[in-house]
């Protein structure tokens, strides 16, 4: 008879929950540790770029993106007038993450997954425990801030992406006619509002979004969807000797991409296999965390290294004048772009 050893998952964000999904698919025993409960609000823009049906298969999880709107047209914006038009090579999900975490939680208790919320667990680096936490907490030069819109605004483009001086924002229709606006701004500890649907609205009016600002205020903002997150930095994260990491816990990439959410799926895709091999004592922990690390750097590898180069461009006003200038000449290769980083 083959043994089965578990696996304990800390962090029930993207990465934890698909890879539990998929993991359960060969009945591996699994245990999903997350801090926090379902549903939440999160900090994203819930726009997923690059995603292929296959992932999902793989992984089993198609049906909890059920009802999510798909997206073709980018209109990018430069404090407030158009800047270029183009259209996304195929078509992208868009789905909160207030439903797509709660339908994933759901899925893999249904599929025999233990996940237990409200439960926090310190860094530990025993064999068999994969750290899926999200961002590695430290001192940063960045905050995201998101809020949902149920009414009152309507857009230009499938997305709209907009360049301001501090940083910039995206807004795209998510499920039930559901408006998404999420930004990622320079931290700037001199703005405040007591709430995050406040604190964007100062963000924005800094970063010389005037108009949207009068859009926004317009629109019905759901305030139980405002949240805001900072102590974080895009790049790979530090690595800790000995941990196997998935998703933003091995590498946070740019918001801009709309490629977060498609790494954390797929660096679950990619670690199932192997794990399994694992848990059947089929390899050692040590090859096998070697390995999901090598393929995960081999996989991310020029996304990365794209993203993190492009991303202070779009977010420096000398920078942003330039792209801007070409941008209105149809002379920024978007698509080219795109590809690089997905
Ligand atoms: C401003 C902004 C906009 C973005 N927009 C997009 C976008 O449009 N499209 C896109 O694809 N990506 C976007 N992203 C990135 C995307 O949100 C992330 O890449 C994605 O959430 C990563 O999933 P994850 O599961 O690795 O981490 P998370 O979703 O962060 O999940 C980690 C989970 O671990 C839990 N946790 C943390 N510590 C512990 C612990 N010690 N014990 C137990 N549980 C713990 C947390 O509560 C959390 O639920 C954006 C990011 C930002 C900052």
């Amino acid at each position: 008879m083959s043994v089965t050893s578990p696996i304990t998952i800390v962090g029930g964000g993207l990465a934890g929950l698909a890879l539990a999904a998929g993991l359960r698919r060969s009945l591996v025993p699994v245990t999903v540790h997350e801090a926090g409960s379902y549903p939440r609000h999160r900090v994203c823009g819930e726009f997923l770029s690059g995603l292929r049906q296959e992932t999902l298969n793989n992984l089993g999880i198609a049906s909890c993106f059920d009802g999510a709107a798909y997206h073709s047209s980018v209109r990018w914006f430069q404090k407030g007038a158009g800047l270029s038009d183009h259209r996304l090579p195929e078509p992208a999900m868009a789905l909160s993450r207030y439903r797509l975490d709660r339908r994933l939680c759901e899925h893999v208790r249904e599929l025999g997954a233990v996940v237990v919320e409200k439960s926090r667990l310190p860094r530990r680096l025993e064999e068999g425990t994969v750290w899926a936490a999200g961002r590695v907490p430290r001192k940063g030069e960045w905050i995201g801030v998101k809020c949902h819109v149920t009414g009152g605004l309507e857009l230009d483009s499938d997305l709209e992406m907009h360049l301001g001086t501090n940083g910039y924002m995206g807004m795209a229709e998510v499920e039930d006619g559901r408006i998404n606006v999420c930004g990622l701004f320079r931290l700037d500890r001199s703005l405040r509002g007591n709430k995050a649907g406040a604190l964007l609205l100062s963000y924005l009016g800094c970063g010389g979004h005037a108009s949207l600002v009068e859009r926004l205020r317009h629109a019905a903002v759901d305030e139980e969807s405002c949240c805001a997150m900072a102590g974080f930095a895009l790049g790979w994260q530090r690595e800790t000797p000995g941990q196997l990491a998935i998703g933003d816990a091995e590498a946070m990439i740019a918001p801009f991409t709309g490629n977060g959410m498609t790494m954390a799926l797929q660096s679950a895709e990619l670690a199932v296999p192997l794990l399994v091999d694992w848990s059947r004592g089929h390899v050692t922990w040590e090859n096998c965390q070697s390995e999901i690390r090598e393929k995960l750097r081999g996989m991310f590898r020029r996304r990365m290294a794209v993203s993190c180069a492009v991303n202070p461009l779009l977010v420096r006003p000398v920078a942003q004048k330039w792209i801007g200038a070409f941008a209105r000449r149809g002379l920024v290769p978007v698509r080219s772009l795109l590809e690089l980083v997905r």
